[in-house]
């Protein structure tokens, strides 16, 4: 059987049930590389100059704790999943980044996604990246259309039953994810917002456990995937004229939709060096300043983020928002 292994960074948590699906009705394995550690972050850095972002040194050192471990290493280049919206050019030039900077990796299995080629030469991708496990065209679009579905499904379970994207993998395909702590059920001090792309919220090396925090606190916490598709693609055009990035949803939607709605407060999360997250971001920030009616703090992360100054700072925000929920004023930060 044909090992195919998924490194747990940038996308997976976007796309991982419906990967999973369309290998393993193929007939082949799917392993996942265990959670970031400093171990691999450093290998990851190791190999690329240090401007690069961190989400992208830290899917490097993924990819080598999988060398060896599998047949193939699945590195998708997502260029663009809708109309005249492109995604960063790290997504772009994923693959090819991958095997010139890893050389000695397990054999790289990519696909090319852009939609904005039209749909023949999606499908065209699709069964290229299906032809690795079978010949017969029947069974890749059996198996793609039933991906396409764990897709749908997966949203639906996060916006539904207000799922983080691990809990709802952990569901969804039984990949333990989420430690077995937690504090979901203790009285509940307010609601917090988390903005920003899953491969920040989630990777709690990279977000230093900021659910984990927030939940300890006895806050509520919710994240873009928990807003349905629909309105937070009304929420983006609302602050937006038109989507330049692929995944502005998850910022500008996202924050939008959340100030809009009345939370207690905001916390954006992005990487130090990215240029589509600061300008989303600060779009984010203006428009909390025009309605001040919650307060938003961000948090720029990178390499040498400790998680004391994560907590220093989430602590004196959360002071903040006790303060203002009593006193009912509006703040901004
Ligand atoms: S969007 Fe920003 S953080 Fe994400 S891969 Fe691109 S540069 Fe890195």
């Amino acid at each position: 059987m044909i090992k195919i292994g998924i490194p747990r960074a940038l996308l997976y948590y976007q796309y991982y049930p419906m990967w999973q699906t369309f290998f393993e009705q193929l007939g082949a394995e799917v392993v996942v590389s265990p959670p970031t550690t400093q171990v691999m972050l450093s290998a990851g850095s190791f190999r690329v100059v240090s401007e690069t972002c961190l989400p992208v040194k830290v899917f490097l050192g993924h990819v080598l704790h999988l060398t060896g471990q599998c047949d193939y290493v699945f590195v998708p280049a997502i260029r663009s999943v809708k109309t005249k919206a492109y995604n960063c050019s790290k997504f772009l030039g994923l693959p090819d980044m991958t095997k010139a900077v890893i050389p000695e990796s397990s054999p790289i299995l990519d696909v090319d996604i852009d939609i904005n080629k039209g749909k023949p030469s999606l499908y065209q991708s699709i069964y290229s990246l299906g032809r690795h496990f079978t010949k017969d065209p029947f069974k890749i679009r059996q198996a793609s259309m039933n991906a396409w579905q764990a897709h749908l499904d997966y949203r639906q379970l996060m916006s539904d039953c207000k799922l983080t994207s691990p809990r709802a993998i952990e569901r969804f395909s039984g990949t333990p994810e989420v430690e077995p702590e937690t504090f979901a059920n203790g009285l509940s001090q307010g609601t917090i917002a988390l903005i920003g792309h899953p491969y920040l919220l989630y990777d709690e090396h990279i977000s230093h456990r900021l659910v984990h925090w927030l939940e300890k606190a006895h806050y509520q916490v919710f994240t873009p995937e928990m807003i349905v598709k629909s309105e937070l693609e009304a929420a983006t055009t609302r602050l937006t004229s038109r989507e330049h990035w692929t995944y502005e949803e998850e910022v500008v939607g996202a924050g939008g939709y959340y100030l809009e709605r009345g939370v207690d407060g905001v916390i954006g999360i992005m990487a130090f060096g990215c240029g589509p997250d600061s300008l989303m971001m600060d779009m984010v920030r203006r428009q909390s300043a025009r309605l001040m009616t919650t307060p938003f703090m961000s948090l720029t992360v990178e390499e040498h983020t400790a998680e004391t100054g994560v907590v220093t700072r989430l602590e004196a925000f959360l002071d903040m928002v006790a303060i203002r929920k009593r006193k009912q004023v509006a703040v901004c930060w």
